[in-house]
């Protein structure tokens, strides 16, 4: 029987209800609930959502050349996809909107902070951004923070530019992310835009205006001092 809909068009609405990042295995699980798909006369569906996920992501072999609408977040053969772009044109928009009236910094801390947290910044943002412009805060930091905690288990919480892991000293982990090409201009979540650094480099590269320069893996500081990644499994 013919689909109702192509796979492409379905596994786009799938990733966006799953907040951008997902395991097949969720995948698989919320295309049964949705119930929107035949799933009965094609018993090897997942065979097809994953062949769709592959031809629509430069990441595979099997990429169509078309559009690149999922990456691989754990690298190739873990089956953990993500969606490059989980905010649209419109979206987009709103945020760098609203980038007068909050920093970078505080962007990131909505991204990672506890909810207790958000809600203050969301609260003093409250008097100056929309409905709307709240709500694509909360979408954006939803997508995030899944590639954030993906990412810094992947260095099981050290820094990469000095090692540093508190985890084994004192219990707790504390490593930030930080966004590469600042999120407020790029609205960029994907982990090829993140870097985990410890909370001192985090302010250091902030405080310091420090760029990535990408060919020599390191960050410049404004002053000229350059300093290398000690650990990168993704950049
Ligand atoms: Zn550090
Ligand atoms: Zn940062």
């Amino acid at each position: 029987m013919v689909q109702p809909r192509r796979w492409i068009d379905e596994l786009l609405d799938v990733f966006h209800e799953l907040d951008g990042i997902a395991h097949y295995k969720q995948v698989y699980e919320t295309i049964r609930i949705r119930g929107v798909m035949d799933l009965t006369s094609n018993t090897n569906w997942q065979a097809a959502v994953r062949r769709t996920v592959e031809q629509y992501s430069s990441d595979s072999e099997a990429f169509l050349n078309k559009e690149d609408f999922f990456y691989t977040v754990k690298g190739k053969g873990k089956g953990v996809w993500g969606l490059r772009e989980i905010l649209q044109a419109d979206e987009k928009r709103l945020v760098s909107k609203l980038t007068n009236e909050i920093t970078e910094t505080e962007i990131e801390n909505i991204f990672e902070a506890d909810d207790e947290l958000v809600k203050k910044i969301l609260s003093r943002i409250n008097t100056i951004a929309s409905i709307e412009e709240r709500q694509v805060i909360i979408k954006a930091r939803k997508a995030s923070r899944a590639v954030i905690s993906k990412l810094k288990q992947l260095y099981d919480h050290s820094c990469q530019l000095c090692r540093s892991n508190h985890n084994s000293r004192y219990g707790v982990n504390v490593v930030e992310a930080h966004h590469i090409e600042h999120f407020s201009i790029s609205q960029n979540h994907h982990p090829s835009n993140l870097v985990i650094l410890c909370p001192t480099h985090h302010r250091l590269v902030h405080a310091g205006k420090a760029t990535y320069l990408r060919d020599r893996q390191l960050f410049v500081y404004e002053n000229g001092y350059e300093e290398t990644l000690k650990l990168n499994k993704h950049l």
